[in-house]
C-alpha cells in the first residue's frame, strides 16, 4: 500500500547534505526571484511527489492561476519557503559556467531523493511543480 510521507525527516537531512556541497562551490545568486517566473525565464520546475508532500506538510499552498505559470510561493519577488523549497529550486543558477557541475549535483540528489521515497512506499511522480501543486489544490 503507498504511504504518504509524513514530515519524512530524511528528506531535510538530504537537503542539508546538498546545501553543504552546493555551500562548497558557490555559484553565486542575488535571489533576484526571476527565474521563479517560469514563463518568463523559459524554465520548467521539475519535482516529485515527495517533495511538493514535504513542502505540503509543513507550509501552505496559496491559490494560485497554473495559467501564470509563476511560483506561488514567489512573495514580493522573494522565496517564501526556503527551507522546505525542492531539489530544482536549491540546485538550479542561472550563471552557466556551473552548468554541468550542477547537472552531475541534480543527478546525485535526484537518485537519494526517490530511493528515499523508494524506501518509505511513497508513490514517485516527477513532473512539473505547478502540476504536482495544482494536483494536490485539487485533491484538498
Ligand atoms: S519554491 Fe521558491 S525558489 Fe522554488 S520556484 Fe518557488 S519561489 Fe522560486
Ligand atoms: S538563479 Fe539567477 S535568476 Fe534565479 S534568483 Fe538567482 S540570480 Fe536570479
Amino acid at each position: 500500500m503507498k504511504e504518504k510521507s509524513k514530515n519524512n525527516p530524511n528528506i531535510k537531512e538530504i537537503y542539508k547534505q546538498l546545501e553543504e556541497e552546493l555551500a562548497s562551490i558557490n555559484p553565486g545568486c542575488n535571489t533576484c526571484g526571476t527565474c521563479c517566473h517560469f514563463d518568463e525565464f523559459g524554465h520548467v520546475l521539475y519535482t516529485s511527489t515527495i517533495e511538493t508532500d514535504y513542502i505540503k506538510d509543513n507550509v501552505e499552498v496559496p491559490s494560485f492561476d497554473p495559467e501564470k505559470n509563476v511560483c506561488p510561493f514567489l512573495v514580493n519577488q522573494e522565496c517564501s519557503i526556503r527551507e522546505h523549497r525542492a531539489l530544482g529550486c536549491r540546485v538550479f543558477f542561472c550563471n552557466p559556467h556551473y552548468k554541468e557541475t550542477l547537472a552531475e549535483i541534480y543527478e546525485k540528489y535526484y537518485t537519494m531523493i526517490k530511493d528515499l521515497a523508494i524506501e518509505n512506499k511513497v508513490e514517485w511522480h516527477y513532473a512539473p511543480m505547478m502540476q504536482l501543486l495544482k494536483e494536490k489544490e485539487d485533491n484538498t
